[in-house]
């Protein structure tokens, strides 16, 4: 059986669903690899170091000899068209709000896997996209963050004076948040963050940063038993905004990383206090994709307020390295793949009652099946 890994269409994405590594390893599972010529290019990749690894290298039109296809972004509609109906497709779907999309899907007859719903269990962790890639996310957030500041991270003492540290604030402390912590206080950074799930306090100090947050009972209780963060009271965001106002004035760059799951992004930092900082200053909203924390940010831009304050709010971040971000991704989805195969007849042999496949599952014999979008066919 045959597994094809296409160059992504999207000209904005750079990553690329498998590596010369997962290559290999698919292979040891008795299927064939076709990878599209130049797929890996963006990621650094060459072609030959695919071939090298067992792969053969083709061209898009061999989508329609797959069994499996291993993306990144969700199938256009012209990618759909070319897939044999029955394959099964294995990307980051990101359904929510894309009905007709999903629809699509759908409709050519395709079993497609969204990568985001993987359950947040043990035995999924190194199936886990959402962390492999917020992860490098929170540390390119802190890299570009500081490749905007004009001025240097860390103290620096020298014959010459005192650079003072700069002060970093991060808001939202999940996957992303913590890298961009840990990244910041490693360039020396002063830092602190903030979250509404009260577990994320002692990981903050773990990395040598400072907690600050409204601790109240509503507080106590928003995190769900998923883990997530709920969406909190108009109450509660009054209270936040006022203990997060006073702190924003005196950062120099702040990074927001705060989101709900299947909810438009909070919104943490208003126009007045992007106002309040002083110039120079930078903000970079990680939830700009998603809504964005900060009032003002522009999707895909990166902007300068009359106050010389700068507002990046890059599309795509994980995307913007590229090269590690493929890696890690490739393994993801290799160690979903398989769980997919059976080991004796080497063939794709999807158990729908598994936990993984259940939840990850989109789109099955020309239906709608995953429970949060079924009845989308229409
Ligand atoms: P996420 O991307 O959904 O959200 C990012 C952060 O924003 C979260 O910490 C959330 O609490 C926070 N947030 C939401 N609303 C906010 C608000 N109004 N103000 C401030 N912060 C707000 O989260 P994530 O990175 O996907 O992580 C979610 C949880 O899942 C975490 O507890 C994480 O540790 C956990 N996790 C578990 C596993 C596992 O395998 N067990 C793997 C990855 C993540």
């Amino acid at each position: 059986q045959i597994v094809f890994v296409p160059k992504e269409v999207d000209s904005n994405e750079p990553r690329v669903a498998a590596s010369p590594d997962t290559v290999k390893r698919i292979c040891g599972l008795g299927l064939d690899v076709i990878v599209e010529a130049g797929a890996g290019l963006a990621s650094r990749i060459t072609d030959e170091e695919f071939a090298k690894a067992g792969a053969a290298i083709g061209k898009a039109s061999d989508a329609a000899k797959a069994d499996v296809v291993l993306k990144v972004r969700r199938p256009s509609e012209a990618e759909l068209k070319s897939y044999k109906s029955g394959a099964a497709v294995i990307a980051i779907m990101d359904p929510y709000g894309n009905d007709a999309a999903v629809a699509a899907i759908a409709k050519a007859g395709v079993t497609a896997f969204s990568m985001e719903f993987m359950p947040r269990i043990t035995r999924a962790q190194v199936m886990d996209v959402l962390s492999s890639q917020a992860n490098l996310a929170g540390y390119q957030a802190v890299i570009d963050g500081a490749a905007e500041y004009d001025r240097a991270l860390p103290m620096m003492m020298t014959a010459a004076g005192t650079v003072p540290a700069a002060k970093v604030f991060v808001m939202g402390v999940g996957v992303a948040g913590l890298q961009a912590i840990a990244t910041a206080r490693r360039m020396g950074a002063i830092v602190t963050a903030t979250d509404v799930r009260p577990a994320v306090k002692e990981q903050v100090a773990s990395l040598g940063a400072k907690f600050l947050a409204v601790e109240d009972e509503e507080f106590k209780a928003a995190e769900t038993a998923g883990g997530y963060a709920k969406e909190m009271s108009k109450e509660y965001q009054a209270k936040q905004a006022a203990l997060t106002a006073e702190h924003i004035a005196k950062q120099d760059i702040v990074i927001t990383t705060a989101l709900i799951p299947g909810r438009p992004a909070p919104k943490l930092v208003s126009a007045a206090m992007v106002q309040s900082m002083k110039p120079g200053s930078v903000i970079v909203d990680l939830a700009v994709e998603r809504g964005g924390n900060v009032e003002g940010a522009v999707p895909g831009a990166v902007i300068t307020l009359d106050n010389s304050v700068k507002i990046v709010g890059h599309l795509n971040v994980p995307g913007r390295v590229a090269a590690s971000a493929s890696l890690l991704y490739a393994r993801n989805l290799f160690a979903f793949l398989e769980t997919m195969v059976d080991k004796g007849t080497k063939q794709l042999a999807i158990n729908r009652d598994d936990e993984l496949v259940k939840a990850t599952m989109l789109t099955d014999g020309g239906k709608v099946v995953h429970p949060n979008f079924a009845g989308k066919e229409a």
